[in-house]
């Protein structure tokens, strides 16, 4: 997907339906002992990482297996936020990229608390594929050519549709339905209910597991573990959402969206036109207003802030005022390429995925345990949450008044707007560590 694509451009493009992007939602707990949570196939949030079957420790000095992976800032053990399937389309790799996060308070809106690996792997079953269907596709060729030989006149009776089709045959290689029109690179889990995307989960079933490796008690993770299904980002046409709108009023509007129960609390004291964007591009989602993550391997992230460094960097002058009549066009702005490239292979790296605000109230830092099992108390939390978040504020408030050292290990919900991950876009086998842009969550007062 090319950043010049129209798809997956500034959210002021009114006229997107289907984009590039793929919008991943929570899609329910997954059972302890399910062998999912074993497998580096599978997509999740919470829970333990699986690593697949890598060779041992690199020259670069980064271990293989990780026995753990810990915070830039206080060094302690972190807990996964995200592990992400996504094995690029007609490729040989399977490809996961994991994404973990420091949930103390003190490690709070610092570089180096969120951090994201990836492993990609030769997926024997993959290059099987790909070598098989070249092969049917020389000997049907092959075949034609013979017949053609034999009896030119009989060529087009079965020759059929197909007769040009040797190369890249109109069907993906991978059993996607026909209709596909992007790749879905998450297995969706088999209860998964959404059809319309295609699903990889049915590839993956002989891939060796028995040498993946699964991190496990006591280190620190949101239990239990959540499935993730996906489905295309679908932006219906301004007209269906300003139906019931005065067009001429169109802050109004903002502040009743921005009233809206499943965005009140993340919203930070400032309206910006770069967030306004970010706002009405995930509550416009058809279906994906729930969305924790969106995936676009070579796409271009959905920035949260004009007033964050890393929006302003990677959208130099996204932060001027606009004239009166002028629209923000992100997609001129986008510049990617101060982004460090692969540190293993060279390669530049490609914006991948980026997280959600949604998926910090998904993943409560009382949810948070270090016994590879969910909190008995964890189904009263949901409950008790408010109450409790309040408690805990005035107790922070006090300490901090009473000028006493807040406690080494305390933890609090993330701080963060939206986490955005670049990855290696050669997709170059092995175990490395992955760029992470972050943009931390501010009250700014005007
Ligand atoms: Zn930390
Ligand atoms: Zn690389």
């Amino acid at each position: 997907m090319s950043p010049s694509s129209p798809a997956g451009s500034s959210s002021s493009s009114l006229s997107i339906e289907y984009t590039n992007v793929l919008l991943a939602l929570p899609d329910g707990p997954i059972p302890s002992q399910h062998p999912d949570l074993n497998s580096h196939c599978i997509s999740l949030i919470g829970g333990y990482p699986t690593f697949p079957p890598l060779p041992g420790s690199s020259a670069s000095g980064i271990d293989f297996p990780p026995k753990s992976v810990n915070c830039g800032i206080c060094h302690k053990p972190i807990p996964l936020l995200a592990q992400i399937y996504c094995p690029p389309e007609g490729g040989e790799n399977d490809r996961t990229i994991y994404v973990w996060g420091c949930a103390r308070l003190k490690c709070q809106k610092r570089d180096g608390s969120i951090r994201a690996f990836r492993a990609s792997i030769r997926n024997e079953e993959y290059v099987r594929d790909v070598e098989a269907k070249r092969k049917e596709i020389e000997a049907e060729a092959a075949a034609e050519r013979e017949k053609a030989r034999k009896n030119p006149f009989t060529l087009s009776s079965d020759s059929q549709p197909n007769g040009s089709a040797l190369f890249g045959t109109a069907q993906p290689l991978f059993g996607a339905p026909p209709s596909a029109s992007s790749p879905n690179p998450f297995a969706a889990p088999p209860t998964s209910s959404i059809d319309a995307v295609p699903d990889l989960s049915s590839l993956t079933i002989s891939t060796p597991s028995s040498s993946s490796t699964t991190l496990s008690a006591p280190l620190p993770a949101y239990q239990p573990a959540q499935y993730i299904s996906t489905i295309e980002e679908y932006l219906p046409p301004a007209e269906d959402l300003e139906m019931d709108s005065d067009d001429e009023d169109e802050s109004e509007e903002m502040k009743a969206e921005l009233q809206d129960d499943t965005w009140e609390k993340m919203l930070p004291r400032h309206v910006d036109e770069v967030f306004q964007g970010f706002v009405r591009r995930l509550e416009s989602a058809d279906g994906g207003t729930k969305q924790v993550l969106r995936y676009e391997l070579g796409g271009m992230p959905l920035p949260y802030s004009s007033f964050s460094p890393l929006c302003r960097k990677l959208f130099p002058g996204c932060d001027k005022p606009l004239g009166k009549e002028e629209e923000l066009d992100l997609r001129s702005l986008y510049n990617p390429s101060w982004i460090p490239p692969c540190k293993k292979c060279g390669s530049k790296r490609a914006f991948e995925l980026q997280l959600v605000p949604s998926l910090i109230s998904l993943l409560k830092p009382s949810t948070i345990t270090t016994t590879g099992e969910s909190d008995n108390n964890s189904s009263k939390e949901t409950k008790q949450s408010e109450e409790e978040r309040k408690r805990e504020l005035m107790e922070l408030a006090k300490k901090v008044k009473e000028g006493s050292t807040v406690d080494e290990d305390e933890v609090n919900e993330m701080e963060w707007g939206t986490v955005m991950v670049f990855g290696c876009q050669n997709d170059c086998v092995g175990w490395n560590e992955e760029f992470v842009g972050v943009e931390w969550e501010t009250t700014i007062h005007l």
